[in-house]
């Protein structure tokens, strides 16, 4: 690490470029005070960059317009890690990008963007855009306004929030509209220079995360930078630079306004990406966790319910800490599970209650589980397939009781039998109570299939508990009418 810094950081490396280049389109020009990193002291190579978004940086070269890698694509190569995935910024507009591309698609309104599909792999390629903080010289007609002219620029909501953001703008006001300085840096495939107008070598150097510009309207504009700070620091292990950090607390609650379906997508970032826990932790340290999982966070902070409330930390702990173990190992990871575990001491409160008020325990549960997941898809919008599958991860810990021949039998082979059984497991970390029931079934499972039956007639005939004999109740004799005699 230590040598990447000293060769991103070397004299020689750094050069103002203060005349334009000798690219006969105006837009290459390098405006002052951009730092020009030559491929020679950097580590950004092309064997670290995806085929396909190669293909696309040259591809738009050739049809005459500017195209660089950048966001995390040149961030993460710089800090030696592999991105996740590529990101593209241009001068060519969504529709030119689309006349140029056969797999691409146009998506997004807030946000005007070209995704060009390469089987799985999506290459994100974004229009150059400016802020809107009236910086831009109205008084010169740039290119970029030539490309706005046909374009509906950018909305805000009532809470400052922008609900549009498509105004285009030169590659300097695009670098300054990113959210954080090392996410504004640019590699060209023209002569594998890194392009860096931020300042975010420096911190990258420093290992420093800090928002472009005033942090209070920057979180303003986009409430999601706030989780953006604290999953890119955790994933990355960069420190939130102080000014960036001290209004995170104040402004979460702006979060209320983004979006369920982008509080989604933001939360599976933040918890499928190999540091949940971490993540989790930032998130409630900094109290923001309350404004995506207020449910869970209620039942955390119940002191009421001490010590069950720290047993259902525990347990949410050990399932962030298995979902990055199983990530680390190349497993599969559902987000229905985690939401399972979120939401599993709510569930059990509310089911309580109506227990408490009379009604039988199963139907409880039935209720209660619809009522608790609704509650949370409000704020985190976690499509149906999912809170179908946590609903159902629910409902099997009843079964997983039930150790009767039969029960047994046709729930091994029900489709979210093994998610339950894990479940189990994890409760049973935080339950001494469960330990027996979660062996049984670990034993049952690994066992031959006379082993199986053997556990079977043990559960359903323990030795020393006499089996209960039921007398046969005679059946009433019908009389024609239909009435017993
Ligand atoms: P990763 O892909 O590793 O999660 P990333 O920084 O590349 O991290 P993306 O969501 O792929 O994240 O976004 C690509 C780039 O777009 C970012 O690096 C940043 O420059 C810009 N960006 C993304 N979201 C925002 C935002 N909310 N505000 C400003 N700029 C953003
Ligand atoms: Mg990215």
């Amino acid at each position: 690490m230590t040598g990447i810094l000293k060769r991103l950081f070397s004299r020689k490396s750094k050069v103002k470029q203060s005349k334009p280049s000798n690219d006969s389109r105006s837009e290459t020009d390098y405006p002052d005070g951009a730092h020009i990193l030559k491929r020679d002291a950097h580590c950004v190579s092309r064997k670290n960059i995806s085929h396909n978004a190669l293909k696309v940086l040259y591809r738009l070269n050739d049809a005459g317009y500017q195209a660089y890698l950048v966001g995390g694509g040149v961030r993460d190569i710089l800090l030696g890690l592999h991105p996740k995935d590529f990101d593209v910024a241009t001068d060519a507009t969504p529709e030119e990008i689309y006349d140029l591309f056969r797999n691409c698609r146009l998506i997004g309104r807030r946000f005007r963007l070209a995704h060009i599909l390469y089987g799985r792999e999506v290459i994100e390629v974004a229009t150059f855009r400016a802020g809107h903080d009236g910086s831009t010289d109205t008084t010169k007609q740039t290119p970029a306004d030539k490309r706005n002219a046909k374009n509906d620029h950018a909305r805000t909501s009532d809470h400052g929030m922008l609900t549009r953001d498509n105004v285009y703008g030169t590659m300097q006001e695009d670098a300054f509209r990113r959210d954080f300085t090392v996410n504004a840096l640019y590699y060209t495939v023209q002569d594998f220079s890194v392009i860096d107008y931020a300042n975010g070598l420096q911190d990258l150097a420093e290992r420093k995360l800090r928002l472009i510009g005033d942090p209070v309207a920057r979180y303003r504009e986009d409430p999601v930078r706030i989780l953006r700070a604290i999953r890119l620091s955790c994933k990355l292990n960069l420190t939130i630079e102080p000014k960036t950090a001290a209004p995170i607390k104040e402004l979460a609650a702006l979060l209320a306004h983004v979006s369920s379906a982008r509080l989604w997508d933001e939360c599976n970032k933040m918890l499928l990406a190999g540091h949940a826990q971490a993540t989790w932790q930032s998130l409630y340290e900094r109290n923001v966790a309350g404004y995506m999982f207020e449910q869970t966070v209620a039942s955390l902070q119940d002191k009421s319910k001490n010590p069950v409330s720290s047993e259902f930390e525990v347990f949410i702990q050990a399932a962030l800490q298995n979902t990055d173990k199983r990530i680390a190992n190349q497993q599969p990871v559902t987000p229905a599970f985690l939401f399972a575990v979120f939401l599993w001491k709510p569930l059990q409160d509310l089911t309580q209650q109506m227990i408490d008020k009379g009604m039988p325990a199963y139907e409880a549960n039935q209720k209660a589980a619809s009522i608790v997941m609704d509650k949370q898809r409000q704020a985190v919008g976690i499509p149906k397939r999912f809170s179908t599958i946590a609903k159902e991860m629910w409902s099997l810990q009843f079964r997983l009781n039930n150790l009767r021949k039969k029960s047994v039998m046709s729930l091994i082979g029900h489709p979210r039998f093994r998610a339950a059984y894990d479940f189990l497991c994890l409760r049973a970390g935080s339950d001494p109570q469960l330990k027996s029931l979660a062996k049984w079934w670990t034993d049952y499972q690994d066992a031959n299939p006379e082993i199986r039956n053997k556990m079977l007639s043990q559960v359903e005939h323990p030795a020393g508990k006499k089996r209960r004999s039921y007398k046969k109740k005679k059946r009433p004799v019908k009389r024609n009418n239909g009435d017993p005699i």
